[in-house]
């Protein structure tokens, strides 16, 4: 928390997506109705982008920490329960493998379990990383139960997030905030009023001549970035370079078996297309790179590969992978995709609005302390965003698609820097970057190394202090332990029509 100066106390947010509407939760949770005004402005002329129905384990803090009751929620936004997720031809064309929410075995005596693994596979044990995870032996057998709250039972070795109607996520946080005092605007802004002296914005000015005059401006306004970039022109980091996909259809279908509790990214030939079950229907797009194959084609991929039939029209949307130079400037942070966007191949993009949310509660300015707490928040962002990068980059330089002229250029790309020497050490060693916070921890890096075929050639030389024999049938009992576990539990659907009311 910020100390010296008169506190913020008239935020405006400008948008009403999931952005928009997150944001205004939060801040109406922190100050109450006794605190800082908090004005919402959208335009329902403009809408919002609609897409975005996968998420990740860190949402059940957010929700959990505005009071939300998460089987309402659930039932609210036709939600399923989510695992992980499936890759399926990133590696070479025909092989998948889960990205879970959760652990991969046990370790022993402090040594991380992976090490284990790749001791035994040295000596020629062949069995599959994915059956000492317990999410993703539950993913594959589309099973579902909750976490066990004891850290010493197996059934505490996963997380999990949610598939949802993220359009619904809003309108549900939207009664929750003006509930909470949140004043909701309706209309279209023409433009930002800046203040002489210093740049920042002291008002922004509707198209029937309202003005509303603010402290602190919160840019949820999706892609155009109205404050951040087109009145305070903060500039873009473009990333196309590393990640060139810039397309993208978007169609709903009528729901088909599995509703899997896991999202499904399935590579194609100039990208990659999302299935995601909800309880309704299933979300389904293309995301794929305009350089290689038109948008005629890219629609019929699209749609040839669904497994219902279609509900909607398919929708095209255009972005640029990257970020803002800084994501806050002046009295304005920009949130959502008026910060930045990651294609969403690990479902980070609402991830990244709570992210920001969080770290903006957390250093909440004085108008005296907003230059320094907005260089401490773009050093925090901008690392997070580029942890991301590094980790979506990994999935297209370690594809093995040979002879497709997309994926074999992916494979030849300048790779950044830091995830080269995040590879070589696991390579060499088993050493995987140990983050404390963020959205990928170890497990996450080790299911996309070894799902996409990079394997250790060593690990930790403390495990031959250990009898070999005794770790091998370590090992075996525990998988045996959790292919017994998954037997046991009930099928997905059935488990969330028995959380959710009115299922
Ligand atoms: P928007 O939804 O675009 O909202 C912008 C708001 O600003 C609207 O209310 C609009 O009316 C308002 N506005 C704009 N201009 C004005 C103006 N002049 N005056 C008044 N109001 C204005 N995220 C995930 O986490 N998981 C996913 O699986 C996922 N899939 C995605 C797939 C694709 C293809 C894309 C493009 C994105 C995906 N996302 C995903 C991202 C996700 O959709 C967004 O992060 C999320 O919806 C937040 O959007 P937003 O609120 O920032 O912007």
């Amino acid at each position: 928390m910020s100390v010296g100066g008169n506190f913020v106390d008239n935020v405006v947010i400008v948008g009403g997506g999931t952005a928009g509407w997150m944001t205004a939760a939060a801040l109406s949770h922190k100050f109450g109705t006794s605190g800082a005004q908090i004005t919402l402005i959208e335009s329902e002329e403009i809408g919002t982008v609609g897409v975005g129905e996968a998420t990740l384990p860190h949402i059940r803090f957010f929700n959990a920490a505005m009071g939300i009751d998460e089987a309402e929620l659930m039932a609210r936004t036709q939600a399923t329960f989510k695992l992980g997720i499936e890759f399926a031809g990133w590696g070479k064309p025909g092989e998948s493998y889960i990205h879970p929410f959760g652990d991969y075995g046990e370790p022993h005596d402090g040594i991380a379990f992976h090490h284990l693994w790749t001791q035994q596979r040295l000596a020629g044990n062949h069995k599959r990383l994915c059956e000492y995870s317990l999410p993703v032996m539950m993913a594959e057998a589309n099973r579902y139960t909750m976490p066990d709250p004891d850290p010493a039972a197996l059934l505490s070795t996963f997380g999990y997030a949610f598939q949802f109607d993220a359009s619904l996520y809003a309108a549900y946080l939207s009664q929750l905030s003006q509930g909470r005092g949140v004043k909701r605007v309706e209309g279209k802004i023409t433009h930002a009023n800046r203040n002489g002296e210093n740049g920042r914005i002291d008002s922004v000015v509707l198209e029937n001549g309202t003005v509303i005059d603010g402290d602190l401006f919160i840019d949820c306004s999706g892609f155009r970035g109205l404050l951040i970039e087109q009145t305070l022109a903060t500039g873009y980091e473009d990333w196309s370079h590393y990640l060139p996909c810039n397309r993208a259809f978007a169609v709903q279908c009528e729901p088909s078996d599995p509703i899997g509790p896991y999202t499904r990214a399935t590579a194609r030939k100039a990208g990659w297309q999302w299935r995601i079950p909800l309880q309704h229907r299933i979300g389904n797009g293309h995301v794929y790179c305009s350089d290689y194959i038109s948008d005629d084609e890219a629609r019929s991929i699209l749609l040839d590969n669904l497994e219902g039939a279609p509900i909607t029209e398919p929708r095209q949307l255009f972005f640029k992978t990257g970020r803002r130079n800084k994501l806050w400037n002046g009295n304005v942070v920009a949130i959502g995709l008026a910060g930045g966007f990651l294609e969403p191949l690990e479902s980070t993009s609402i991830h990244l609005i709570q992210q920001g949310i969080t770290a903006l509660v957390e250093m909440f300015p004085t108008d005296a302390s907003m230059d320094a707490d907005a260089e401490e928040y773009n050093a925090m962002m901008q690392l997070e965003f580029d942890r991301i990068r590094d980790f979506l980059v990994l999935h297209y330089v370690a594809n093995q698609r040979e002879g497709e002229k997309f994926w074999d250029d992916m494979r030849a790309m300048e790779w950044p820097a830091s995830l080269k020497e995040k590879v070589t050490a696991f390579v060499q060693s088993g050493i995987i970057p140990r983050y404390d916070v963020g959205a990928f921890l170890p497990p996450s890096w080790l299911a996309v190394f070894v799902g996409q075929n990079i394997l250790p050639q060593g690990y930790d030389p403390r495990l031959d202090r250990f009898d070999a024999n005794q770790i091998a049938r370590e090992v075996e009992n525990l998988r045996s332990r959790i292919a017994g576990t998954v037997d046991g539990l009930p099928v997905h659907m059935d488990f969330v029509r028995g959380h959710c009311p009115g299922n």
